[in-house]
């Protein structure tokens, strides 16, 4: 065990200076943080508790200037059961329910789950090489086990996904990140939030050290209520990471498209976007053959590593099957998931 010292935050100011000091992490949920330094990966020298932050309004959600405010500290469950969430942003409610087990959703946190590190099996097991754990050391999934790794956007350094449902809606719904430092606030569009990995895989996203989520906010969606669904394909029906996972939104005019989102999970280092194919899904006819062009798309430059092989058939199916899902209207969605 490797000793660490521990703190509770008074305050959001109080705690800021504790989670700038070297070594120090913030712990929230501590669903995937504490196992992490269980198992030797991270090995923080301090522990900051930020769970009483929620009396601060950390935990709030609430309607924020036609959208949304998701508070960092906002249990899972909690935010996938709100009320607003589930009436007008379904997409987020059904993503966040794909994930985990209930159990976990009560303590995840919604800034914990932005922060969740890979589920890459040789970045758990310190007695294997990792770029990701020990820059320099080697990736070993690129001809080993990469069943659950990416295929779009690797590097020769990583090839590891971002294992989260809720990013997967996030970013197809706009959101932003809202972030506090002792420098003052700012906001990171989760496009910018986490990064590819490049050379540098060690860092997952943009967060600068010392730097607390605060809260997350989403713009006004209503047009994507009716028409919305997450699929997730997975090894096991509950419990289990997404091999592929599609959040799709239309907006429809009758059979016409009048717009789409589209963000992929399970296929990255981070939620996968392509806004292009998005824009060009406009106008066209609501059909199978409309949504497998758009796949393409999104599908471009998409390459496996061997045991990863089946995700470039998986994705396009689970991309059309998602954006027919959605067509058919996000009630349909819900009792086709159930
Ligand atoms: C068995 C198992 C199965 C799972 N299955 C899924 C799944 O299918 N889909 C899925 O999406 N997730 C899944 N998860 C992951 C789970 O959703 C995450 O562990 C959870 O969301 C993390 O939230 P937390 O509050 O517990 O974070 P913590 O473990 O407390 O923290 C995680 C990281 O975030 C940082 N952090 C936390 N809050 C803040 C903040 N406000 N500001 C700055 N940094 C912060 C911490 O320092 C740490 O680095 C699973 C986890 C387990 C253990
Ligand atoms: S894919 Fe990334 S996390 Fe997995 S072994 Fe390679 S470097 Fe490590």
């Amino acid at each position: 065990m490797n000793p660490f010292a521990y703190s509770q935050a008074k305050s959001v100011d109080a705690a800021l200076p504790l989670i700038a000091a070297e070594g120090a992490r913030p712990v929230a949920g501590g669903t995937n943080l504490i196992d992490l330094i269980k198992e030797g990966v991270m090995q923080p020298s301090a522990l900051v508790d930020i769970n009483p932050l929620a009396h601060a309004g950390l935990d709030v959600i609430e309607d924020f200037e036609g959208g949304l405010r998701l508070g960092a500290l906002a249990r899972n469950a909690a935010t996938a059961y709100h009320d607003t969430v589930r009436k007008r942003y379904p997409l987020l409610s059904a993503a966040i329910l794909a994930g985990a087990s209930p159990q976990l959703r009560n303590m995840a946190s919604n800034g914990g789950n932005l922060l969740q590190r890979t589920r890459c099996v040789y970045f758990y097991d310190v007695g294997t090489p990792c770029n990701k754990r020990e820059p320099g050391t080697g990736c070993p999934a690129k001809n080993g086990l990469n069943r659950q790794l990416a295929i779009l956007g690797t590097s020769e350094q990583c090839i590891a996904t971002h294992p989260s449902d809720m990013c997967v809606a996030l970013r197809a719904l706009d959101a932003t990140v809202h972030v506090k430092s002792a420098g003052g606030a700012r906001a990171i569009p989760i496009a910018d939030f986490h990064r590819l990995p490049g050379d540098t895989p060690q860092i997952d996203s943009n967060l600068q050290p010392g730097e607390l989520i605060t809260h997350i906010t989403l713009p006004d969606a209503a047009r994507f209520i009716e028409h919305s669904a997450y699929i997730k394909v997975r090894d096991r029906l509950s419990y289990a990471f997404a091999l592929v996972s599609v959040a799709a939104a239309l907006d429809l005019d009758g059979g016409t498209i009048r717009a789409a989102r589209i963000a992929l999970g399970g296929v990255a280092h981070k939620p996968w976007r392509i806004e292009d194919a998005e824009a060009a899904l406009a106008g066209k006819p609501a059909t199978e053959a409309s949504f497998a062009a758009a796949a393409d798309r999104i599908l471009e430059g998409a390459r496996g590593y061997g045991q990863n092989d089946f995700k470039l058939t998986l994705a396009k199916n689970a991309i059309v099957q998602a954006l027919t899902t959605a067509t058919r209207g996000t009630a349909f969605a819900k009792g086709e998931q159930a």
